[in-house]
């Protein structure tokens, strides 16, 4: 079939690339030239495993391209992807401009009959929306008779698997006005639903609040287990056994119930704040999801308030050592990232910050540049020289196994705060050194 995606972030390059590689011809367009050029040349705008050799697969093969120009990629296909960002507006609402621009754009370039499906996330309504602008646009252009479906079809990928996520979806959510249009999606995801039909098929109101309501789900798990993890400090409780004897209820499950420093990333605040405003909107009070959101905005300081602590309120000149800047492993996205609350913080209260992230440096120096305060270390390791104290913040493979001894000969004050909980307490203290995660007792240093 021939595809074309609106936007080449995380959701539009990966999707494309997916597309392309079970045989489907699929052009890109952005409207940032930059990114474009670099996946002409075929590298990578994102750092995800196994994007790299799907797109030189596919760019070699002939079946996926990139452009600028919008006319080229409504004149290929008759089924459009539109999976353009959707910021938060000061009101915490979802920023739709992009959305509608691209309906618009597409509306004003097409000369013939096109499926739009929605992969962005949005409001309850937008499909309807998009219809409309679409509509109207073409009447304007007196092209009345061409004909436009719009299918709103939420994505669920995680960054950091989003290849695999694609490639092997739980569930394919699919709003769908008419049979032709289920015929439709069903042919295009043909080769991602051959094991098991995954497929769901509804409207599309349904579909855009499924979206919403699945990332709410998931940070209100997270929510719940962070201030869970809270009182367990209090009570002197491991929060890692509470969090096995939960789980172990097959009612309940293991999944997201991982306690840490706060949850970031482009969509699960971004998501909650808009759900938070429909539901203002509609005179639904929020408790639960203001809540849910409360509590991450305390968590993310956690670690800051007990480097405060530590340091009896004085960070001024103390070096801190940071391990992990991606809002979670094997992405380079900072996007809400908990380590930008904690290192502008940080800075705020005069400490310098020396971090290493296996991905995530290019974007942290994109995001605030040469500083004196901010130094960008080559390996883990260097990111301890002079050091205070070291603090987690992302739970990357590589810093899994370390050497304690090392830990404690380099920090100048013995300390790591663990906002993933990484390590056993009970070793950590042998090696003599301060050690504290979230929800985990604290055990004194061996002297
Ligand atoms: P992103 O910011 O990484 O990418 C969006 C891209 O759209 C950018 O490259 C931008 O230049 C481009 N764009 C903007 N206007 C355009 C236009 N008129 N024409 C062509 N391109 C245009 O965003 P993302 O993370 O890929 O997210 C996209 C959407 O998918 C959002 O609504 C997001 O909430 C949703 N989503 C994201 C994820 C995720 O993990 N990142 C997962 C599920 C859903």
């Amino acid at each position: 079939m021939e595809i074309s995606v609106f936007g080449t972030g995380y959701v539009g390059l990966v999707q494309a690339a997916a597309l392309a590689d079970v045989g489907h011809q699929v052009i890109c367009v952005d409207i940032d030239p930059r990114k474009i050029a670099q996946l002409q040349r075929g590298v990578p705008t994102i750092h995800e495993p196994g994007l790299a050799e799907m797109l030189e697969r596919n760019l070699a093969e002939g079946r996926l391209g990139f452009t600028t120009q919008a006319s080229d990629a409504v004149l290929h296909a008759d089924i459009i992807f539109i999976a353009v960002g959707t910021p938060p507006n000061e009101d915490g609402s979802a920023d739709l401009g992009h959305v509608l621009d691209v309906a618009r754009e597409i509306a004003r370039l097409m000369d013939s009959d096109k499926t739009l499906i929605i992969k962005s996330t949005v409001p309850v309504g937008t499909a309807d929306r998009v219809l409309a602008v679409a509509r109207e646009t073409l009447a304007e252009l007196g092209k009345g008779m061409l004909n436009v479906s719009v299918v709103s079809n939420p994505e669920f990928l995680r960054e950091g698997s989003a290849v695999n996520d694609c490639i092997r979806p739980d569930r394919i959510v699919a709003g769908c006005p008419d049979e032709a249009t289920r015929q439709c999606i069903a042919k295009l995801y043909a080769p991602f639903n051959h094991n098991h039909d995954r497929i769901l098929f509804m409207d599309n109101r349904s579909a855009e609040l499924v979206k919403y309501a699945s990332n709410a789900m998931l940070a209100t798990r997270i929510s719940f287990m962070n201030e869970i993890a809270l009182l367990a400090d209090r009570l002197g409780v491991d929060v890692n056994a509470v969090r096995k004897g939960m789980g172990a209820d097959s009612r309940i499950g293991y999944h997201f119930l991982y306690p840490g420093c706060g949850f970031g990333g482009s969509c699960f605040p971004k998501d909650l704040k808009a759900l938070i405003r429909t539901a203002e909107e509609q005179d639904v009070p929020p408790l639960l999801l203001r809540a849910v959101s409360e509590v991450n905005n305390q968590q993310r300081l956690v670690l800051f308030r007990r480097l405060q602590e530590f340091f009896e309120g004085d960070l001024r000149g103390k070096v801190i050592a940071l391990w992990g800047l991606a809002f979670k492993p094997n992405t380079d996205d900072m996007r809400e990232a908990p380590s930008r609350y904690l290192m502008e913080a940080l800075w705020a209260a005069g400490a310098v910050v020396q971090a290493y992230d296996p991905e995530a440096m290019t974007e942290c120096r994109r995001l605030y540049g040469y500083r004196p305060d901010l130094q960008l270390c080559a390996t883990r390791d260097d990111c301890l020289q002079n050091a205070d104290a070291l603090v987690i913040c992302t739970e990357w493979k590589t810093f899994r196994v370390v050497d304690f001894d090392l830990l404690r000969d380099k920090l100048r004050s013995r300390l790591i705060l663990d906002g993933r909980n990484l390590y056993d307490p009970a070793e950590v203290a042998r090696a003599g050194l301060h050690y504290r995660g979230i929800g985990v007792p604290y055990q004194a240093p061996a002297a």
